[in-house]
């Protein structure tokens, strides 16, 4: 998505550690616009999936998540993470181990918004080591629902997220893919 890429050339900034900030439009301030042309993108992209609903993990997918859902006319639920021991009977879980904070917590969503047989497309704003939407995928299988797709806004293609969640089979679609950074601040996508 041009418009994207164009963006994060002009204000995203590259942090050691293979980081892309993008806190200026995506993960702090939010440019609504530029979210409803990524929802308005990701319809057309998964129009023919027909989706039930929006699944995305707290906190910096909801809001992408919430104007492609308007897009979609379907309801959006965010998985919680949590690291509590105690996981309840009311729920659905699965581990994830974070990239940017470096630990594992647990994600959960109520049993009461998560169905056998939706047709489930997952949205988040970053791919990079994959294990935050691999960890959806697991979810969403352990209810019996199906994960028929994946929209992320960013996907870091130097690293293997983008990989594992392709040989999973589900419907991929990352609309800039940063195909190496430079320690001088410059960006490179994939076509
Ligand atoms: P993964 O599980 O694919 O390794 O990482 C996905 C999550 O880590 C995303 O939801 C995002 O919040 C965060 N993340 C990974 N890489 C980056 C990055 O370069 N920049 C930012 N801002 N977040 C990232």
């Amino acid at each position: 998505m041009q418009l994207l890429e164009e963006r994060i050339r002009k204000d995203g900034k590259v942090f050691p550690g293979n980081i892309l900030k993008v806190d200026s439009f995506l993960n702090h301030q939010i440019d609504v616009r530029l979210l409803d042309q990524i929802g308005e993108e990701f319809l057309r992209l998964f129009a023919a999936d027909r989706i039930d609903k929006i699944l995305t993990i707290e906190a910096s997918g909801i809001g992408i998540a919430c104007i492609t859902a308007q897009h979609f006319g379907v309801p959006v639920v965010f998985a919680k993470k949590t690291q509590t021991k105690n996981i309840a009977a009311d729920v659905y879980t699965a581990k994830v181990e974070s990239f940017t904070h470096g630990k594992v917590y647990d994600i959960i969503v109520s049993k009461e918004f998560l169905h056998p047989g939706e047709r489930i497309l997952l949205i988040d704003d970053f791919l990079a080591k994959g294990q935050a939407l691999l960890g959806l995928i697991q979810l969403v299988r352990s209810a019996g629902a199906i994960p028929v797709g994946a929209g992320i806004a960013i996907e870091k293609g130097f690293q293997e997220g983008g990989e594992l969640v392709r040989q999973t089979g589900i419907h991929l679609e990352s609309l800039a893919i940063v195909e190496s950074m430079g320690g001088d601040g410059s960006i490179c996508f994939r076509h």
